[in-house]
């Protein structure tokens, strides 16, 4: 029996809180306290075990309870008992139990490839075709409604060698936001600077505060608009010399090709495309209609961080580089059991056997939440 032909004996499930250390605005919504996360672990019968994680967020795309339920109650009887080899079919089964859920896809299929990976004695990158990079360059998000401790942030980023971010818009009011870029670019020059709305306009008011922040030249403007109007992120695109990036409007495959036209540029998360594979699909789609990729992410802890960056180190058409700043500038404490590997602005990409980082579970028993 090949290693790939083990069978898949455990599958244990953990519903998180992990504190944070800031308060963090969006377009459609707001982070405070803690965020929740669900981590899965699988357990082949030869003791090896893979990790996922699922990262959902109640206003984007679902609950963890939700999260927990799909996996507990309709992805387990598809995953115990098979072969760790049955990893494509286990997937598109997956695809048919239960609809949307896609963070728990996504942590079902990151599992299973740290799983295989780690039977297989190589990287996860390895099973995704190979590695185009060996480090992604690092964005942070600034969303704090107290500005001062984001410019206090900022500091940080700049001597901890991290040169891009994404300004979080459209939560307040449009002052709020042209006073906010002007001090950035002002005070910190040599920062890449992305805009994203979160959906946080109005239809009345879109093209017109979309315009004024186009005059500041950001390197993108994302989701200025709710997912669904994607005729008027259409015009806006048309009408601003500043490339728009659509996120919300794009979870899978299925919405890159019913879509044409929406944007110049695609945000990919496993967490939306439902795994690792299909968000690869995603940015070669955008690739193939001449638009450009950015690996974003969730309120993720460093376990889902690094599921993503193996599937942009082997995605060559993502060259905007990653969002995993969580772990490292907004945690209280992940859930590695070594910090998850951010140097001098960059995530550098693991070659150890599988995911790369292995996972504290004195953390996972300590953060649990009483089902
Ligand atoms: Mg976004």
């Amino acid at each position: 029996m090949s290693d790939q032909n083990q069978t898949i004996t455990g599958f244990k499930l953990w519903h998180l809180s992990l504190p944070v250390n800031a308060r963090r605005d969006h377009g459609i919504g707001s982070v405070a306290g803690a965020v929740e996360i669900v981590v899965l672990r699988l357990e082949a019968e030869g003791g090896t075990a893979g990790y996922g994680e699922a990262s959902p967020w109640v206003v984007f795309t679902g609950s963890a309870e939700a999260t927990y339920a799909a996996l507990d109650r309709y992805l387990r009887p598809l995953v115990v008992g098979r072969r760790v080899g049955d990893h494509a079919l286990i997937m598109e089964e997956a695809r048919a139990a239960v609809a949307h859920c896609t963070e728990a896809k996504a942590a079902l299929d990151s599992a299973l490839f740290d799983l295989r990976a780690k039977i297989a004695g190589v990287p996860v990158w390895a099973l995704l075709g190979g590695k185009c990079r060996d480090a992604i360059p690092l964005s942070c998000s600034i969303a704090d409604p107290d500005f001062d401790k984001d410019l206090v942030l900022m500091a940080r980023l700049r001597a901890d060698g991290v040169r891009m971010i994404k300004l979080k818009t459209g939560f307040k009011d449009h002052a709020f936001d042209m006073m906010r870029l002007e001090r950035l670019r002002a005070d910190f020059p040599e920062f890449d600077i992305r805009v994203d709305y979160n959906q946080g306009l109005h239809h009345d008011t879109a093209l017109a505060c979309v315009s004024d922040v186009a005059t500041f030249k950001p390197t993108f403007i994302e989701q200025p608009v709710k997912a669904h109007l994607r005729a008027l992120m259409a015009r806006i695109r048309d009408a601003v010399d500043v490339p728009l990036l659509a996120d919300e409007s794009i979870f899978g495959p299925e919405d890159m090709a019913g879509h044409p036209g929406i944007a110049d540029g695609v945000s990919i998360k496993i967490m939306k495309s439902g795994g690792l594979l299909r968000a690869q699909t995603v940015a070669r789609m955008a690739a193939a209609q001449g638009m450009s990729a950015y690996g974003g992410d969730m309120f993720e802890s460093g376990l889902a961080h690094l599921a993503g960056a193996h599937m942009i180190a082997a995605t060559p058409e993502i060259t905007l580089g990653c969002e995993f700043y969580q772990a490292t500038y907004f945690l209280r404490e992940d859930i590695l059991a070594a910090p998850f590997p951010v140097v001098d602005g960059h995530v550098h990409l693991p070659d150890t056997p599988g995911l790369g980082v292995s996972v504290n579970e004195d953390a996972l028993a300590r953060f649990e939440v009483a089902q």
